[in-house]
């Protein structure tokens, strides 16, 4: 593929990751949109490479990604960062939630470390809530960010074999299981990442026709 360096190309769009399962998702969103614009990501271009996640936030993180990409390829970028909050932990795992039991932990280490920190902790005060943030950037300007969350509360032990990361543990406000026993559509109705692609969608719109006329 090709990037060009000036003149935004509002043909179309760069999702600054390698995970084939959001391009997917932002694929389909925007057809469900009606918005008519090729997805490019990282998997064609694998030598960009992004800013670590070094920020506070995950708003910061989304940012300093979507900027990066935009700044390189001159297409407006798109850029997720993702965790879960648990309110008995202050927020914990929040921005280090794939680092949360190590660099080569697996996601039974990760969900197994947050039950034990959790333990004895009643299901009444084991909120939590997922969240997405999305940083819209054009090149040169500052980003727009959109966020979806999706909140519940941390099961007491694992279940269900669907999904990935915290899946397991988490339990969908509303629900009698946890993510992990959602089949890919009905997580997909409800997560973060739907909601924060759905607020996206406007923004991007706006930005795609504005680039047009
Ligand atoms: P990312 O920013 O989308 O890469 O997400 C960072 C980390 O948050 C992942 O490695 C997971 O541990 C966790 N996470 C994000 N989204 C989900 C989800 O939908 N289910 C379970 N865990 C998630």
């Amino acid at each position: 593929m090709t990037f060009i360096t000036s003149n935004p190309d509002s043909s179309q769009i760069l999702l600054a990751t390698k995970n084939k399962h959001k391009v997917t998702e932002l694929t389909a969103m925007l057809e469900a949109a009606s918005i008519r614009v090729r997805v490019a990501s990282l998997i064609d271009s694998p030598g960009l490479a992004l800013p670590e996640e070094t920020g506070d936030t995950m708003e910061e993180n989304a940012k300093a990604k979507a900027q990066a990409a935009a700044k390189a390829t001159g297409l407006i970028s798109v850029a997720d960062d993702s965790g879960l909050e648990v309110d008995a932990l202050e927020g914990a795992p929040g921005i280090h939630s794939k680092r949360f039991a190590g660099d080569n932990a697996t996601d039974p280490d990760r969900y197994g470390k947050l039950l034990s920190m959790l333990k004895g902790v009643p299901e009444e005060k084991r909120q939590a809530r997922f969240r997405c943030c999305i940083a819209i950037a054009e090149p040169d300007k500052e980003p727009i960010v959109v966020e979806g969350i999706c909140r519940g509360k941390i099961a007491l032990s694992p279940a269900g074999e669907f999904g990935f990361g915290y899946d397991p543990v988490f339990i969908p406000e509303g629900m009698n299981c946890t993510m992990a026993q959602l089949h890919m559509e009905e997580k997909n109705r409800i997560s973060h990442r739907f909601r924060a692609l759905a607020a996206a969608m406007p923004v991007l719109k706006q930005l795609l026709s504005v680039q047009e006329k």
